[in-house]
């Protein structure tokens, strides 16, 4: 008998390719969303497929799945800034209750489990580049602390279960991720440039533009977060491109790719935004095998495509 994946957030930008691949690779897949920021359009490829079926359930109430799970990967949570601001205790929610119902229902099905954490649990960073063992420069009280302290959270939740119970778990901290199926109006800098650019309209860069991001096409991720489940121990794994660009950088390179007439232009930067990020990936390349192989180039055309196909409407 195939194997079962419960896929929490899965009709999210991540979670709909990652229902994809297990999907593709014979996997039984379930998935699970409350549709706030995710999308029936994500997944309507998946619909009819043998294997698929999904739910609409808010996972921070309860979640119900009948008969054996073998894997849930618990992806579930606003997660752009502008999205976890609009939704701050949904956002809080899902990272605590929603964690706290994915560990039951991992206890009771014997599952093994794979919690979606972040980068930004190293806050604005101290450190860099980013290794698991840094333990972060977080504001607790400020305007991304409902994402960041809720993942945080998460985390300790996901370790006190592995300690007390012998959970199987897996913590990925995933770095920033782009790709197709990322909604237009996320307020994520590779949407908005992307869709400003082809729209003609001015290409936003808060503060300087010296700020950095390292990104991550949404295929290797999912690559990732496979061998995370398959090859993983419990201790946390960065998961992300360790290629460091400034914000002002991808904004003339998106402005290049689309060959867009639009303006670059500076607004104020927002409070406690991160000034540099790159992961250091070397355990997850020693644990898992794994490494990036998209570049930056090739994954932003392939975005590109896709936000013309989709008509890039704001
Ligand atoms: N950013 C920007 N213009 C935009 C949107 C974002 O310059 O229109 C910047 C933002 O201030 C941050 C970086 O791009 O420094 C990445 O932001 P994003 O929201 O994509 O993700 P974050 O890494 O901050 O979670």
């Amino acid at each position: 008998m195939s194997a079962h994946a419960l896929v929490t957030g899965g009709a999210g930008f991540i979670g709909s390719h990652l229902c994809e691949r297990l999907l593709k690779a014979g996997s039984r897949v379930t998935c699970v969303d409350n549709l706030i920021t995710g999308s029936l359009a994500n997944i309507e490829g998946l619909f009819g497929k043998d294997g698929f079926s999904f739910a609409k359930q808010d996972i921070a109430n309860f979640i119900y799945v009948p008969g054996k799970i073998d894997e849930i990967y618990h992806l579930a949570s606003p997660a752009s800034p502008v999205d976890y601001q609009l939704y701050p205790i949904e956002t809080l929610k899902v990272g605590s209750l929603g964690t706290r119902n994915v560990l039951g229902l991992a206890r009771e099905k014997k599952a093994r489990v794979l919690i979606a954490s972040t980068s930004e649990v190293y806050g604005d960073p101290e450190e860099h580049p980013q290794k698991e063992s840094y333990w972060g420069h977080v504001n607790p009280i400020g305007p991304r602390s409902m994402y960041d302290e809720s993942k945080r959270f998460s985390e300790a939740l996901v370790m006190a279960y592995h300690r007390k119970h012998g959970l199987l778990t897996r913590i990925v901290r995933i770095f920033n991720t782009y790709g197709p199926r990322m909604r237009a109006n996320d307020g994520r800098a590779v949407p908005n440039f992307i869709c400003q650019a082809l729209a003609g309209e001015d290409i936003t860069v808060y503060g300087d533009g010296t700020q950095t991001r390292s990104f991550c096409h949404v295929s290797d991720l999912v690559e990732g977060l496979v061998l995370a489940m398959e090859r993983a121990d419990s201790d946390p794994v960065n998961l992300g491109n360790d290629h460091e660009n400034t914000l002002m950088e991808i904004a003339q390179k998106i402005k290049e790719l689309t060959k867009s007439s639009s303006r670059i232009v500076h607004r104020p930067l927002p409070q406690d935004d991160p000034r540099v990020r790159r992961p250091d990936i070397s355990r997850a390349k020693s644990l898992l095998g794994w490494a990036p192989r998209i570049g930056l180039e090739e994954g932003l055309r392939d975005t590109i495509e896709y936000f013309r196909r989709i008509g890039a409407k704001r």
